[in-house]
């Protein structure tokens, strides 16, 4: 199934937003922190269950559109992120593979953007497919690639965003990206407290895993009862804040600290802007 829309290219008002792209209705990853863009959809009636949110609808005009408004725009838009409500190279959990449909009109959409002059920050909790590592090379110098992840454990992945990619898959699809010269990034947030994900403790292996990064984006995990019901919750983020600003000083990492979490004064980073 497929939508139609009005619009493409909007200005989002979010922490470290910009000019961005959600080209579908839903997103099969499922995420049950939850997921804000799902609560959003619910509330203004666009989809009605969770089910139907996990089936996503791609934007079947977001070409048309896009052609339109980079007339529109012209000369104002600098770089576009993809996406802030739904996800650009979502994974396909029956077939365990990217979502072609969706990597498809992602990838047209990046090479018309970039034929235009203009660079895209992308981010992911799928996994950016063979073929476009493969042409990464001819697309903008200055794209900026990224994943979210908060845990390398699959038990947390199973529970909490049960419809994503495996993380090792997600993180050796990054790494081949930023083998390949281009600049990468991770979002680790919404983090969780250790009785969510006991591994949440100790951040060491996770901050390991994602050193070959050059920006970072890291955040607490705001209204949860759950998350709030941890005893020593403000020490729990503290002290993993401190430790994820001594890893992006040690590493040269740019980290931008989400409003709210502990040390978000000290790390206040354009994410979007050029490395
Ligand atoms: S990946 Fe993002 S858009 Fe998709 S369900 Fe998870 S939080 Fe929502």
């Amino acid at each position: 199934m497929t939508i139609t829309r009005q619009s493409l290219l909007y200005e989002s008002k979010v922490e470290y937003g910009g000019w961005t792209i959600n080209h579908a209705l839903g997103c099969s990853h499922g995420c049950k922190y939850p997921c804000y863009a799902m609560s959003l959809a619910k509330r203004t009636g666009r989809v009605k269950t969770y089910e139907q949110w996990c089936s996503p609808q791609p934007v079947e005009n977001a070409l048309d559109l896009l052609e339109s408004e980079l007339s529109r725009y012209r000369g104002r838009v600098e770089s576009v992120h993809l996406s802030f409500t739904t996800d650009p190279f979502m994974w396909d959990a029956d077939t365990q593979a990217p979502n072609a449909e969706m990597a498809q009109l992602t990838t047209a959409i990046i090479r018309r953007l970039n034929d235009a002059g203009i660079r895209v920050t992308v981010l992911t909790k799928g996994v950016y497919p063979e073929e476009f590592i493969d042409q990464v090379a001819g697309l903008h110098e200055d794209n900026q690639y990224g994943v979210s992840v908060v845990s390398l454990t699959e038990e947390f992945r199973r529970q909490w965003e049960p419809g994503s990619a495996p993380i090792s898959a997600r993180l050796d699809s990054l790494r081949r990206l930023s083998q390949a010269g281009t600049a990468t990034w991770v979002s680790m947030e919404p983090y969780p407290t250790p009785n969510v994900d006991p591994s949440s403790a100790d951040p060491t292996a996770l901050l390991e895993a994602v050193g070959f990064v050059d920006k970072a984006v890291f955040g607490r995990w705001n209204y949860s009862k759950l998350v709030n019901s941890y005893d020593g919750v403000d020490f729990h983020y503290a002290s993993v804040a401190t430790t994820v600003s001594d890893w992006a000083a040690e590493h040269g990492i740019i980290l931008h600290i989400k409003r709210g979490t502990p040390l978000s004064a000290e790390h206040e980073a354009d994410i979007l802007a050029i490395r």
